[in-house]
């Protein structure tokens, strides 16, 4: 069966027929964070569900060419940097650095490309794309010198999320604070300085100001991956109006259709309650890791729900994922033992059949609760089968390779059973002596090409220090 996803634009499943995957890798787009704080474990649920698609694309033999932006500037970190009274950069940068810190602890693959929205090689195709949507008519520049988008010029807008444009008004869905816009639901494209901006701002046609939110997703994507991509994904709190928006300005600047499959995780609740600071119930990843649990349990424990349905986090639910990871620590653990022992007096058929069930369940909208099931019910099997003495080492090994192939996408190996590759103790040898040499180009070319192979190399007190990364495994 073909691989199909939930496209919220059609709100159908649909089986997923990229641009030309003979020709291009799937481009993929990714919403990433908004450095003003420390991400928590429910903006981390939906990069996990992110990660899970890109490993299973690749499983199924795509390449993926994934954008993953960084909002580096909009009022919240505007905000953050004054009462902090440090320069943006200085105050956006501890958040960047601890978001790539808590990916890497969950086994997050990095993004081909992590583009920040204060670029200015960005900024300016900002600037660009907005003059073209002023000269087309579908942006104009109001009285307090903000330049907003007309959205009663773009037909098709409301469209992602379903909604009626008349109803904008009513729905209390837009933010009624910019009085010098035509439609209540304009939004803005290029807002004006204002005092509170200090001295964050560009130049621009329109005077000194910043971009809007949406315009940097917009911009950053077509200038990494072109008019248009194969996949766009977010939380469901993207959708409107900020996925909207994107739609309305690259599709206003290229005519064409900017994305063919729109894919959008679920909330997560915790104890059944909306996560929030006011409730207590407000966690990171540190959070978690200083409660005793790995990021290897809270991978599992936020992978393991359909992207699709609320995820209830719960400590009970962390218990449980220790749990599982215990299981399958203790399947591999035997596994090895008869693999090693050569014994090939028991052959047994039944431990060679099927094992395609985990993969065409995640083709079947990446249904992870099915796959394992399947996982699971395979672990129960082959462990009542060494009970019994019928595993014989050559099925014992085909297991452990399965295990490999389905591993790819789960990456849930306990981390002292993973070896460093020769060829990243290679590579980092070499990064140490251009770094003696004082050659920093080499130096940062090397930790790429290691990262690349899904390690992270760090220089510590007692030289550089390798751990598991997020590049590919
Ligand atoms: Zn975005």
């Amino acid at each position: 069966m073909a691989l199909r996803f939930f496209n919220t634009y059609s709100r159908e499943i649909e089986e997923f027929e990229p641009v030309d995957p003979t020709a291009r890798p799937v481009r993929m787009y990714t919403c990433g964070p908004t450095v003003y704080s420390r991400a928590h474990i429910g903006n981390f649920r939906a990069y996990i569900f992110e990660d899970l698609l890109q490993r299973h694309l690749e499983l199924r033999g795509y390449k993926v060419h994934r954008v993953m932006n960084i909002t580096d500037v909009e009022d919240k970190t505007i905000r953050g940097a004054r009462e902090a009274s440090v320069p943006l950069q200085k105050f956006t940068e501890q958040f960047k650095d601890a978001f790539f810190e808590d990916a890497r602890t969950l086994r997050i693959k990095r993004a081909c490309a992590s583009p920040a929205a204060t670029d200015q090689r960005y900024v300016d195709r900002m600037i660009e794309m907005i003059s073209a949507l002023i000269s087309k008519g579908l942006a104009y520049q109001a009285d307090d010198k903000s330049v907003y988008f007309r959205i009663n010029k773009f037909p098709d807008y409301g469209k992602l999320a379903h909604l009626d444009l008349t109803e904008l008004q009513s729905t209390g869905r837009v933010k009624h604070d910019e009085y010098d816009k035509e439609h209540i639901g304009d939004f803005a494209l290029w807002k004006a300085w204002d005092k509170a901006d200090g001295d964050v701002n560009w130049d621009s046609p329109w005077g000194p100001g910043r971009p809007g939110w949406h315009i940097e997703c917009s911009a950053m994507s077509m200038a990494l991956l072109g008019d248009q991509i194969d996949i766009h994904c977010g939380g469901v709190d993207n959708i409107f109006p900020h996925h909207e928006a994107e739609i309305a300005q690259s599709e206003g600047v290229t005519g064409k259709k900017f994305v063919r499959y729109w894919l959008h995780c679920a909330h997560l609740l915790v104890d059944g309650q909306k996560m929030a600071k006011s409730l207590g119930n407000f966690y990171t990843v540190p959070d978690v890791l200083a409660k005793g649990y790995t990021g290897r349990e809270l991978r599992y424990a936020l992978l393991r729900v359909h992207y699709r349905v609320p995820l209830n986090f719960t400590w009970e639910g962390m218990n449980e994922a220790r749990e599982s990871l215990a299981r399958i620590d203790e399947w591999l653990a035997r596994l090895r033992e008869i693999a090693k022992s050569g014994n090939l007096q028991h052959p047994t058929p039944s431990a060679q059949r099927r094992t395609t069930a985990f993969e065409d369940a995640l083709d079947d909208d990446l249904n992870i609760s099915a796959a394992l099931g399947f996982l699971f019910e395979s672990i129960r099997e082959t462990n009542r089968a060494m009970d019994q003495n019928e595993m014989d080492s050559a099925s014992a090994s085909r297991w452990l390779d399965w295990w490999k192939r389905i591993n790819t996408v789960l990456d849930l190996e306990a981390e002292t059973d993973v070896a460093i590759p020769d060829d990243v103790v290679q590579l980092a040898q070499q990064r140490e002596n251009a770094r003696r040499e004082k050659n920093w180009k080499r130096s940062d070319e090397l930790r790429e090409q290691i990262s690349a192979l899904g390690w992270d190399v760090r220089d510590t007190k007692h030289g550089p220090k390798l751990t598991r990364g997020a590049g590919s495994a």
